[in-house]
Protein backbone atom coordinates (compact mmCIF):
# COMPACT_ATOMS: atom_id res chain seq x y z
CA UNK A 1 0.00 0.00 0.00
CA UNK A 2 2.94 2.35 1.03
CA UNK A 3 4.55 1.90 -2.48
CA UNK A 4 1.28 2.51 -4.71
CA UNK A 5 0.89 5.29 -1.80
CA UNK A 6 4.11 6.96 -2.79
CA UNK A 7 3.94 5.87 -6.54
CA UNK A 8 0.36 7.86 -6.49
CA UNK A 9 2.22 10.97 -4.97
CA UNK A 10 5.12 11.42 -7.18
CA UNK A 11 2.77 10.86 -9.99
CA UNK A 12 0.10 13.62 -8.75
CA UNK A 13 3.04 15.82 -7.94
CA UNK A 14 4.78 15.01 -11.64
CA UNK A 15 0.88 16.44 -13.20
CA UNK A 16 0.73 19.59 -11.25
CA UNK A 17 4.67 20.78 -12.18
CA UNK A 18 3.48 19.55 -15.76
CA UNK A 19 0.31 21.91 -15.21
CA UNK A 20 1.62 24.49 -13.22
CA UNK A 21 1.91 27.35 -16.10
CA UNK A 22 3.20 30.57 -14.70
CA UNK A 23 0.87 33.25 -16.04
CA UNK A 24 2.55 36.54 -15.75
CA UNK A 25 0.16 39.37 -15.85
CA UNK A 26 1.33 42.24 -17.83
CA UNK A 27 0.59 45.96 -16.88
CA UNK A 28 -2.04 46.66 -18.76
CA UNK A 29 -0.34 50.36 -19.07
CA UNK A 30 2.91 49.05 -20.82
CA UNK A 31 2.67 49.58 -24.18
CA UNK A 32 5.66 48.11 -26.46
CA UNK A 33 4.19 49.16 -29.71
CA UNK A 34 2.95 53.19 -29.62
CA UNK A 35 -0.92 52.79 -31.37
CA UNK A 36 -2.37 56.27 -32.64
CA UNK A 37 -5.44 57.00 -30.78
CA UNK A 38 -7.98 60.16 -29.82
CA UNK A 39 -4.39 61.80 -28.48
CA UNK A 40 -3.03 62.21 -31.80
CA UNK A 41 -2.61 65.92 -33.39
CA UNK A 42 -2.46 66.04 -37.32
CA UNK A 43 1.02 67.68 -37.81
CA UNK A 44 0.06 70.37 -39.63
CA UNK A 45 -1.90 71.58 -36.46
CA UNK A 46 1.54 72.28 -34.81
CA UNK A 47 3.52 75.25 -35.56
CA UNK A 48 6.93 75.08 -33.61
CA UNK A 49 8.14 78.53 -32.28
CA UNK A 50 11.86 79.59 -32.49
CA UNK A 51 12.08 79.72 -28.81
CA UNK A 52 13.78 76.58 -27.03
CA UNK A 53 12.49 75.49 -23.36
CA UNK A 54 15.56 73.44 -22.86
CA UNK A 55 17.02 70.20 -23.76
CA UNK A 56 15.74 66.64 -23.05
CA UNK A 57 17.01 63.10 -23.04
CA UNK A 58 15.90 62.55 -26.97
CA UNK A 59 15.78 66.19 -28.10
CA UNK A 60 15.07 69.72 -27.79
CA UNK A 61 11.95 71.40 -25.93
CA UNK A 62 10.26 74.33 -27.88
CA UNK A 63 7.36 76.37 -27.91
CA UNK A 64 4.71 75.78 -30.16
CA UNK A 65 1.29 77.12 -30.98
CA UNK A 66 -1.27 74.29 -31.68
CA UNK A 67 -4.25 74.84 -33.91
CA UNK A 68 -7.39 74.83 -33.55
CA UNK A 69 -7.72 78.11 -31.05
CA UNK A 70 -3.74 78.95 -31.23
CA UNK A 71 -3.24 77.29 -28.12
CA UNK A 72 0.63 77.77 -26.43
CA UNK A 73 1.93 74.62 -25.48
CA UNK A 74 5.35 73.19 -25.33
CA UNK A 75 6.68 70.22 -27.64
CA UNK A 76 9.05 67.69 -26.97
CA UNK A 77 11.12 66.32 -29.62
CA UNK A 78 12.72 63.19 -30.93
CA UNK A 79 15.70 64.03 -32.54
CA UNK A 80 17.21 60.21 -33.82
CA UNK A 81 14.92 57.97 -36.25
CA UNK A 82 15.56 54.98 -34.39
CA UNK A 83 12.09 53.34 -33.99
CA UNK A 84 13.10 52.35 -30.39
CA UNK A 85 13.80 55.24 -29.38
CA UNK A 86 10.64 56.53 -30.29
CA UNK A 87 8.70 53.97 -28.26
CA UNK A 88 10.49 55.13 -25.11
CA UNK A 89 10.32 58.60 -25.69
CA UNK A 90 6.23 58.11 -26.34
CA UNK A 91 5.95 56.00 -23.20
CA UNK A 92 6.15 58.90 -21.20
CA UNK A 93 3.23 60.43 -23.13
CA UNK A 94 1.49 57.11 -22.56
CA UNK A 95 1.88 57.60 -18.40
CA UNK A 96 0.96 61.18 -18.87
CA UNK A 97 -2.11 60.43 -20.59
CA UNK A 98 -3.75 58.91 -16.74
CA UNK A 99 -3.57 62.34 -15.54
CA UNK A 100 -6.17 64.17 -16.87
CA UNK A 101 -7.17 66.91 -14.65
CA UNK A 102 -4.85 66.89 -12.08
CA UNK A 103 -3.69 70.91 -11.40
CA UNK A 104 -0.34 70.57 -10.50
CA UNK A 105 1.06 67.85 -12.72
CA UNK A 106 1.58 69.11 -16.40
CA UNK A 107 -0.61 68.18 -18.74
CA UNK A 108 -0.50 66.53 -21.83
CA UNK A 109 -2.02 67.91 -24.43
CA UNK A 110 -1.37 65.62 -27.91
CA UNK A 111 0.83 63.85 -29.63
CA UNK A 112 1.63 63.13 -33.30
CA UNK A 113 3.25 60.11 -33.64
CA UNK A 114 2.69 59.45 -37.45
CA UNK A 115 5.37 60.65 -39.46
CA UNK A 116 8.94 61.59 -37.58
CA UNK A 117 10.31 63.31 -36.01
CA UNK A 118 7.63 62.26 -33.05
CA UNK A 119 6.33 65.51 -30.90
CA UNK A 120 4.68 65.25 -27.92
CA UNK A 121 2.87 68.29 -27.06
CA UNK A 122 2.58 69.24 -23.40
CA UNK A 123 1.08 72.57 -21.22
CA UNK A 124 3.58 75.19 -21.52
CA UNK A 125 5.32 76.39 -18.48
CA UNK A 126 6.96 79.31 -19.02
CA UNK A 127 9.94 79.57 -16.67
CA UNK A 128 10.74 76.38 -17.31
CA UNK A 129 12.33 73.81 -14.52
CA UNK A 130 12.46 74.66 -10.87
CA UNK A 131 15.84 74.10 -10.53
CA UNK A 132 16.81 76.90 -12.84
CA UNK A 133 14.42 78.79 -11.82
CA UNK A 134 15.89 78.75 -8.47
CA UNK A 135 19.42 78.98 -9.26
CA UNK A 136 18.82 82.11 -11.73
CA UNK A 137 16.27 83.54 -8.64
CA UNK A 138 18.34 86.24 -7.33
CA UNK A 139 19.40 87.66 -10.60
CA UNK A 140 16.19 87.93 -12.14
CA UNK A 141 13.69 88.51 -9.24
CA UNK A 142 15.92 89.29 -6.49
CA UNK A 143 16.18 93.04 -7.13
CA UNK A 144 12.54 93.41 -7.38
CA UNK A 145 10.90 90.59 -5.23
CA UNK A 146 13.40 90.27 -2.98
CA UNK A 147 14.48 86.80 -1.11
CA UNK A 148 12.23 83.76 -1.62
CA UNK A 149 9.36 84.59 0.61
CA UNK A 150 8.26 82.05 3.39
CA UNK A 151 4.41 81.92 1.93
CA UNK A 152 5.71 81.12 -1.94
CA UNK A 153 8.14 78.28 -0.49
CA UNK A 154 5.53 76.89 1.59
CA UNK A 155 3.23 77.09 -2.05
CA UNK A 156 6.03 75.00 -3.45
CA UNK A 157 6.04 72.64 -1.01
CA UNK A 158 2.12 72.46 -0.77
CA UNK A 159 1.50 72.48 -4.77
CA UNK A 160 4.56 69.57 -5.25
CA UNK A 161 2.80 67.61 -2.39
CA UNK A 162 -0.71 68.05 -4.01
CA UNK A 163 0.55 66.37 -7.46
CA UNK A 164 2.03 63.70 -5.62
CA UNK A 165 -1.17 63.30 -3.88
CA UNK A 166 -2.50 62.63 -6.73
CA UNK A 167 0.12 59.93 -8.34
CA UNK A 168 0.08 58.03 -4.98
CA UNK A 169 -3.93 57.94 -4.86
CA UNK A 170 -3.51 56.60 -8.45
CA UNK A 171 -0.39 54.40 -7.20
CA UNK A 172 2.30 55.34 -9.09
CA UNK A 173 5.46 56.07 -8.19
CA UNK A 174 7.46 59.05 -9.57
CA UNK A 175 10.96 57.68 -8.83
CA UNK A 176 12.65 60.70 -10.31
CA UNK A 177 11.10 63.46 -8.53
CA UNK A 178 13.68 66.53 -8.20
CA UNK A 179 13.64 69.67 -8.92
CA UNK A 180 14.97 69.49 -12.25
CA UNK A 181 11.79 67.24 -12.94
CA UNK A 182 9.32 69.99 -11.48
CA UNK A 183 8.06 72.99 -14.14
CA UNK A 184 7.47 76.72 -13.32
CA UNK A 185 4.47 78.62 -14.80
CA UNK A 186 4.64 82.28 -15.51
CA UNK A 187 2.68 82.65 -12.01
CA UNK A 188 5.19 80.52 -10.33
CA UNK A 189 2.35 78.13 -10.11
CA UNK A 190 4.56 74.64 -9.90
CA UNK A 191 3.83 71.59 -11.42
CA UNK A 192 4.81 68.00 -11.35
CA UNK A 193 6.98 67.31 -14.96
CA UNK A 194 8.93 64.30 -16.75
CA UNK A 195 7.38 60.86 -16.16
CA UNK A 196 10.01 59.33 -17.87
CA UNK A 197 10.76 57.13 -15.48
CA UNK A 198 7.66 56.70 -13.40
CA UNK A 199 6.18 53.01 -13.28
CA UNK A 200 2.85 52.00 -12.56
CA UNK A 201 2.75 49.67 -9.23
CA UNK A 202 -0.67 49.17 -9.09
CA UNK A 203 -0.23 45.40 -9.62
CA UNK A 204 3.05 44.73 -7.72
CA UNK A 205 3.23 47.85 -5.14
CA UNK A 206 7.20 47.55 -5.73
CA UNK A 207 9.28 48.08 -8.60
CA UNK A 208 12.54 46.48 -8.47
CA UNK A 209 15.29 47.70 -10.41
CA UNK A 210 17.38 45.50 -11.87
CA UNK A 211 19.73 46.92 -14.63
CA UNK A 212 21.32 49.88 -13.23
CA UNK A 213 20.98 52.50 -15.52
CA UNK A 214 21.59 56.42 -15.03
CA UNK A 215 20.02 56.80 -10.83
CA UNK A 216 19.33 59.76 -9.33
CA UNK A 217 21.27 58.51 -6.64
CA UNK A 218 21.36 62.34 -4.66
CA UNK A 219 17.51 61.69 -4.64
CA UNK A 220 17.28 58.38 -3.66
CA UNK A 221 16.11 56.53 -0.33
CA UNK A 222 18.64 54.78 1.00
CA UNK A 223 16.34 51.39 -0.11
CA UNK A 224 16.24 53.00 -3.36
CA UNK A 225 19.99 52.94 -3.23
CA UNK A 226 20.14 49.30 -1.68
CA UNK A 227 17.77 47.25 -3.31
CA UNK A 228 16.59 48.78 -6.23
CA UNK A 229 12.71 49.41 -4.41
CA UNK A 230 10.65 52.25 -5.46
CA UNK A 231 7.61 53.44 -3.47
CA UNK A 232 6.03 56.51 -2.73
CA UNK A 233 7.78 56.21 0.35
CA UNK A 234 10.58 56.30 -1.55
CA UNK A 235 9.20 59.23 -3.83
CA UNK A 236 8.48 61.11 -0.28
CA UNK A 237 12.33 60.84 0.82
CA UNK A 238 12.87 62.36 -2.67
CA UNK A 239 10.04 65.10 -1.85
CA UNK A 240 12.47 66.19 1.28
CA UNK A 241 15.32 66.27 -1.13
CA UNK A 242 13.36 68.38 -2.96
CA UNK A 243 12.14 70.70 0.41
CA UNK A 244 16.02 70.91 0.60
CA UNK A 245 16.62 72.59 -3.16
CA UNK A 246 13.85 75.31 -2.65
CA UNK A 247 15.52 76.20 0.54
CA UNK A 248 18.73 76.15 -1.05
CA UNK A 249 18.22 77.89 -4.28
CA UNK A 250 18.43 75.11 -6.29
CA UNK A 251 22.09 73.71 -4.77
CA UNK A 252 23.18 70.18 -5.47
CA UNK A 253 22.36 67.78 -2.91
CA UNK A 254 25.57 66.67 -1.33
CA UNK A 255 27.87 69.39 -3.40
CA UNK A 256 31.30 68.19 -1.76
CA UNK A 257 30.35 64.18 -2.51
CA UNK A 258 31.05 62.31 -5.31
CA UNK A 259 28.34 59.32 -5.86
CA UNK A 260 30.46 56.39 -4.46
CA UNK A 261 30.79 58.64 -1.32
CA UNK A 262 27.15 59.76 -1.41
CA UNK A 263 25.86 55.96 -1.83
CA UNK A 264 28.44 55.46 1.49
CA UNK A 265 26.69 58.62 3.45
CA UNK A 266 23.44 57.07 2.86
CA UNK A 267 23.72 53.24 3.28
CA UNK A 268 25.39 54.24 6.59
CA UNK A 269 22.34 56.14 7.93
CA UNK A 270 23.04 59.83 6.65
CA UNK A 271 21.63 62.05 5.15
CA UNK A 272 21.57 65.71 4.11
CA UNK A 273 22.08 68.68 6.93
CA UNK A 274 18.80 70.45 7.32
CA UNK A 275 19.35 74.00 6.43
CA UNK A 276 19.33 76.87 9.24
CA UNK A 277 17.29 79.06 7.24
CA UNK A 278 14.90 76.74 5.53
CA UNK A 279 11.06 77.20 6.47
CA UNK A 280 10.05 76.26 10.64
CA UNK A 281 6.92 74.08 9.15
CA UNK A 282 9.28 72.18 6.65
CA UNK A 283 12.24 71.79 9.03
CA UNK A 284 10.70 68.64 11.48
CA UNK A 285 8.48 67.58 8.03
CA UNK A 286 11.96 67.24 5.70
CA UNK A 287 13.76 65.24 9.29
CA UNK A 288 10.63 62.83 8.27
CA UNK A 289 10.78 62.87 5.19
CA UNK A 290 14.53 61.26 5.32
CA UNK A 291 13.60 58.48 8.33
CA UNK A 292 15.28 55.43 7.56
CA UNK A 293 12.31 53.00 7.69
CA UNK A 294 10.35 53.97 4.67
CA UNK A 295 6.50 53.51 6.63
CA UNK A 296 7.60 55.80 8.85
CA UNK A 297 7.73 58.32 6.80
CA UNK A 298 4.98 60.82 6.49
CA UNK A 299 2.14 60.17 3.11
CA UNK A 300 2.08 63.11 0.99
CA UNK A 301 -2.13 63.47 1.71
CA UNK A 302 -0.43 63.94 5.70
CA UNK A 303 1.70 66.51 3.97
CA UNK A 304 -0.97 68.07 2.36
CA UNK A 305 -3.17 68.52 5.91
CA UNK A 306 -0.01 70.25 7.44
CA UNK A 307 0.48 72.27 5.00
CA UNK A 308 -3.41 73.05 4.58
CA UNK A 309 -3.01 74.99 8.03
CA UNK A 310 -0.48 77.62 6.26
CA UNK A 311 -1.96 78.12 2.64
CA UNK A 312 -4.30 80.85 1.72
CA UNK A 313 -7.61 80.23 -0.06
CA UNK A 314 -6.30 80.20 -4.05
CA UNK A 315 -4.79 76.79 -3.40
CA UNK A 316 -8.13 75.18 -2.34
CA UNK A 317 -9.46 75.58 -5.58
CA UNK A 318 -7.52 74.29 -7.58
CA UNK A 319 -5.74 71.52 -5.39
CA UNK A 320 -6.52 68.07 -5.73
CA UNK A 321 -6.29 67.55 -1.90
CA UNK A 322 -9.78 69.73 -2.11
CA UNK A 323 -11.63 69.39 -4.95
CA UNK A 324 -10.91 65.77 -5.74
CA UNK A 325 -10.44 63.34 -3.33
CA UNK A 326 -10.35 65.41 -0.05
CA UNK A 327 -9.92 62.13 2.70
CA UNK A 328 -12.20 64.31 4.96
CA UNK A 329 -14.95 63.30 2.07
CA UNK A 330 -14.17 60.32 0.35
CA UNK A 331 -11.94 58.52 2.79
CA UNK A 332 -10.69 56.21 0.60
CA UNK A 333 -7.44 57.39 -0.57
CA UNK A 334 -6.09 57.67 3.50
P1 LIG B 1 13.70 64.65 -20.75
O1 LIG B 1 12.73 63.99 -19.84
O2 LIG B 1 13.60 64.16 -22.17
O3 LIG B 1 15.10 64.62 -20.24
P2 LIG B 1 12.76 67.12 -19.71
O4 LIG B 1 11.33 66.84 -19.44
O5 LIG B 1 13.70 67.10 -18.55
O6 LIG B 1 13.29 66.19 -20.86
O7 LIG B 1 12.84 68.54 -20.43
C1 LIG B 1 14.07 69.18 -20.65
C2 LIG B 1 13.91 70.66 -20.31
O8 LIG B 1 12.91 71.25 -21.13
C3 LIG B 1 13.46 70.91 -18.87
O9 LIG B 1 14.55 70.97 -18.00
C4 LIG B 1 12.71 72.20 -18.97
O10 LIG B 1 13.60 73.30 -18.85
C5 LIG B 1 12.13 72.17 -20.38
N1 LIG B 1 10.73 71.71 -20.35
C6 LIG B 1 10.28 70.44 -20.27
N2 LIG B 1 8.95 70.39 -20.27
C7 LIG B 1 8.52 71.66 -20.36
C8 LIG B 1 7.22 72.30 -20.42
N3 LIG B 1 6.10 71.58 -20.38
N4 LIG B 1 7.17 73.65 -20.52
C9 LIG B 1 8.30 74.37 -20.57
N5 LIG B 1 9.55 73.86 -20.52
C10 LIG B 1 9.66 72.52 -20.41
Amino acid sequence: ICVILVGFLYYWKSQINKNSVLIASVNPRYQPVYTADDWEVPRENVTILEETMGHGTFGFVKQAILQPGDVKCAVKTMNTGCPEDNMVFLQEATVMKEFKGAHHIVKLMGVVSKGLPVYVLMELMELGDLKSFLNHYNERYGEKCGPLSDMVKLRMAAQIADGMTYLEAKKFVHRDLAARNCMVAADWTIKIGDFGLARDIYTTEYYHKKDKGALPIRWMSPESIRDGIFTSFSDMWSYGVVMWEITTYGALPFHNKNNEEVIRHVQACGSLDIPETMHPVLKPLTKCCWKRHPTQRPKFIQVMKLLDEYLDDNFCQVSFYHNGEDPKRSGNIV
